[in-house]
C-alpha cells in the first residue's frame, strides 16, 4: 500500500458535513450536568428515506445531511420475533407485527464512541460539550432497549469505547466497565472495532482480547462474520497503519510516520493546519488500510460474491468523503472504495468517530452511514438505534440524537435472500 498511500496527498472536495470536533488534545472545560432522566424514545424518529437509484440521479450533490429529514415514523417497536442466537427471520409465519407488510431478515442494534471515562465532563478541541459520564448510562439504556425488543440477533460498536482523557492507570477499569454494561446485552454477540481513543489507552493485543476480537491471536483487528445465510459483515481496522497502537519501529508504525511526513507539515501531527479538503485527513488520529488487509478485503468480497452474500462493512474511519469532514475520513478511503467497487455485494457501510454523523450515496450505490456519537448526548438524551434488514433495504431506526434513514439496495445489490415464508 505504501506507494499508493502515499501518492494520495492531493486535494479535494470539500464535505457538505461538518464534524469538526474530534481533535484530540483539547483541554477539558466544566460543563453543567443536571440530574440523568432515563427516556427512550423508540420509534419517535423521523426517517430519512433515500433510495440509492435516485441519490445516483442526483449524481454528487448525493450526500444528505442530518437535518434533511422525512416524517415516516418507523414504528418497530412492535415486533415479536424469534429467540435464538442467530435470529435470521427465514421461515417465521407472518405476524401483524411486520414491518411494512415485511419482516426483516435479521436486526442488530448500532452504538459509536461511547468514549467512557470516569472523569468531569468537557469539551472536544472546537467547544463540543462532551459527557464522559453519562455516555455510559446512555449505553446501558441502549443496551435495555434492545433486550426490550428481543429479536435483534447481534449488536455493533463503532469504536472509541473509552476517551483519551481518561488517566491511564484506570485505562483497563474503564473499558472493563464497559464491556460489562454491553455483556448485558442478551440476544448476542456484541461486535467491536478499534478507535483512536482506544489506542490512547490500551495497546492493541490487550484491547483485541478485552474487546474478543475474533482475529486477536494474530494481533490484527479485522475480521468478518456471516450473520445469517446470504448476508456478511466485515469489520475493518482504519488503525492498521497509524502511528497509535504499534511499537515505534513497527512497519505499518514505520509507513504511518512516512505517510504523515509526506501529507502534513506541521510539527504536531495531530492538527490539520494549513491542510485544505481532503489533504485534512492526514492527522496522526487517522489512520489507513494495509496491503495485506486490503488484500484479505478483496478475497473476502470475491467469497461473498460466490456465495451471493451482500455485504455491510463497518470501520471506525468513514471511508466515503461526502459523509463526513476530511478530517475524519480514512487516509486511504479511496483505495478501500476502489476494491468496494470492484465487486457488486457492497450494500452499505457503517462508521463512528465523526461525532456529529453523516451520510452519503456513492455512484456504486453503496450507501455510506456515519453514526452520531452517544458522548455528545447531554444528559437524558441518548444516540442509538437499530437496523433491520431487509431484501432489499436497511431500515435504521433511531434514537435520540441518531437519525433513522431508509437505505434501499440497487437492482444490481438486491438480496438474493428470498423470504420462505
Ligand atoms: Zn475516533
Amino acid at each position: 500500500m505504501s506507494a499508493t498511500l502515499l501518492s494520495m496527498l492531493n486535494g479535494g472536495r470539500v464535505s457538505l458535513i461538518d464534524c469538526g470536533n474530534i481533535l484530540d488534545g483539547g483541554g477539558i472545560g466544566t460543563v453543567g450536568v443536571s440530574g440523568d432522566q432515563r427516556k427512550v424514545t423508540l420509534g419517535m424518529t423521523p426517517v430519512t428515506t433515500v433510495s440509492s437509484s435516485a441519490a445516483l440521479a442526483a449524481d454528487d450533490d448525493a450526500a444528505v445531511s442530518s437535518s434533511e429529514i422525512g416524517s415516516s415514523p418507523a414504528d418497530a417497536s412492535s415486533y415479536s420475533l424469534l429467540g435464538v442466537p442467530t435470529k435470521c427471520n427465514q421461515t417465521a409465519s407472518n405476524s401483524d407485527a411486520d414491518f411494512n407488510k415485511k419482516k426483516p431478515i435479521f436486526s442488530f442494534g448500532v452504538v459509536t464512541d461511547v468514549q467512557y471515562a470516569d472523569i468531569e465532563d468537557g469539551r472536544s478541541f472546537s467547544g463540543v460539550p462532551r459527557y464522559y459520564r453519562h455516555s455510559l448510562t446512555a449505553l446501558g439504556r441502549a443496551i435495555q432497549n434492545w433486550n426490550e425488543l428481543g429479536y435483534l440477533s447481534f449488536a455493533v460498536h463503532f469504536g472509541d469505547i473509552v476517551d483519551g482523557f481518561c488517566p491511564r492507570k484506570e485505562s483497563s477499569a474503564a473499558v472493563d466497565k464497559v464491556v460489562r454494561t454491553f455483556n448485558r446485552f442478551r440476544s448476542g454477540p456484541v461486535y467491536h472495532m478499534i478507535g483512536n481513543h482506544c489506542l490512547y489507552n490500551l495497546p492493541r493485543a490487550s484491547l483485541n482480547e478485552i474487546l474478543q476480537i475474533p482475529t486477536a491471536p494474530d494481533c490484527r483487528s479485522y475480521y468478518s462474520f456471516t450473520p445469517c445465510k446470504g448476508f456478511r459483515f466485515v469489520v475493518l481496522d482504519g488503525y492498521d497503519i497509524s502511528l497509535l497502537g504499534w511499537p515505534e519501529d513497527h512497519p505499518h508504525a514505520v509507513e504511518a510516520a512516512l505517510v504523515l511526513d509526506k501529507g502534513n507539515p506541521n510539527e504536531n501531527k495531530n492538527s490539520p493546519e494549513g491542510l485544505r479538503g481532503l489533504e485534512r485527513r492526514f492527522v496522526k488520529f487517522g489512520g489507513g488500510i494495509s496491503t495485506t488487509q486490503l488484500e484479505w478485503l478483496d478475497n473476502i468480497l470475491k467469497e461473498a460474491e460466490a456465495e451471493e452474500e451482500k455485504v455491510i462493512i463497518g470501520c471506525h474511519l468513514p471511508m466515503d468523503p461526502r459523509s463526513t469532514d476530511p478530517i475524519c475520513l480514512l487516509w486511504n478511503y479511496d483505495e478501500v472504495l476502489r476494491v468496494l467497487h470492484n465487486h457488486s455485494c457492497v450494500v452499505a457501510t457503517f462508521a463512528g468517530h465523526a461525532h456529529t454523523g453523516g451520510y452519503a450515496v456513492d455512484k456504486h450505490g453503496i450507501h455510506h452511514r456515519v453514526l452520531e456519537a452517544v458522548l455528545e448526548c447531554p444528559p437524558g438524551s441518548d444516540a442509538y438505534g437499530h437496523v433491520d434488514v431487509f431484501e432489499d433495504r436497511l431500515v435504521l431506526t433511531g434514537t435520540g440524537a441518531l437519525v433513522s434513514s431508509v437505505m434501499h439496495f440497487t437492482g444490481q445489490q438486491k438480496a438474493t435472500m428470498r423470504d420462505e415464508s
